[in-house]
């Protein structure tokens, strides 16, 4: 039997990092996130390709007969054949019931759902507070406060309102915000569509008494922990 995880969390509730504990330790299972396998076909020309491009700019949902597809050709590949952990995926009802009868197909089925929960303002606060330096390091301007200097430098012509720079404080490197943080607005609007999609997931998991919830505003160790405990008592 394979094993199977929908990991859900809010942008910054350490998916992403709890899923690269979960591959490994529990026989290497990849993570599958639809968003990347989508973001990597930028590359492709052909009309599909160029329509999810689309599609995704505008932040639509891909459809979902085009994304059953997607993870059915991922599930086929060899390093999948012992389970995955799905992010991002399922993102409607729909697709939820198309991957619990394609693995039930194939006598297998989904082992939990883990629903990471945070905060929402201090979500808010992990995205918008971001900053990498060069040398990929991330720091939080609330978290990390002691860590860097912030300060406004003039526009020289002053032709447009002082900016903020950051700059990290014991190797003075530059820190950068990602242009997708930058934007309080963009961000409170990605957190209220997961909101709003991940209710009716919920609902749909919750039936079949798969869902799990998890603190995940504690340390990544403590989160770790509670999601081993969910996942031997599924194994
Ligand atoms: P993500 O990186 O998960 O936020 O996904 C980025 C974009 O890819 C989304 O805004 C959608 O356009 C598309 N996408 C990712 N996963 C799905 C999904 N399961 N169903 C439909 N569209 C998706």
């Amino acid at each position: 039997m394979g094993l199977y995880i929908i990991l859900m969390g809010v942008q910054g509730s350490g998916k992403g990092t709890q899923a690269g504990y979960i591959t490994h330790n529990y026989g290497g299972i990849p993570q599958i996130s639809t968003g990347d396998l989508f973001r990597a076909m930028k590359t492709r020309t052909d009309d599909l390709a160029k329509q999810i491009q689309e599609l995704m700019a505008e932040g639509k949902l891909i459809d979902d007969d085009t994304t059953n597809k997607v993870v059915e050709d991922r599930l086929q590949q060899p390093d999948a054949a012992n389970g995955a952990i799905f992010d991002g995926f399922p993102r409607t009802p729909y697709q939820a019931q198309w991957l619990q009868d394609y693995l039930e197909k194939k006598g297998e089925k989904i082992g939990a759902v883990i629903l990471m929960k945070i905060d929402l303002y201090g979500g808010f606060r992990r995205a918008f507070g971001r900053l990498t330096s060069p040398s990929g390091e991330s720091y939080n301007v609330y978290t990390d406060a002691e860590k860097i200097d912030v300060k406004w430098v003039e526009h020289p012509e002053k032709a447009f309102p002082p900016r903020l720079e950051a700059t990290v404080k014991s190797t003075g490197e530059k820190l950068v915000r990602r242009p997708d943080d930058a934007s309080a607005d963009a961000i409170i609007k990605r957190i209220d569509t997961f909101v709003k999609t991940t209710q009716p997931l919920i609902d749909h998991f919750s039936a079949k008494g798969l869902v799990h919830t998890i603190d995940a505003d504690q340390s990544i160790a403590a989160v770790s922990a509670a999601i081993s405990k969910i996942l031997d008592a599924a194994n």
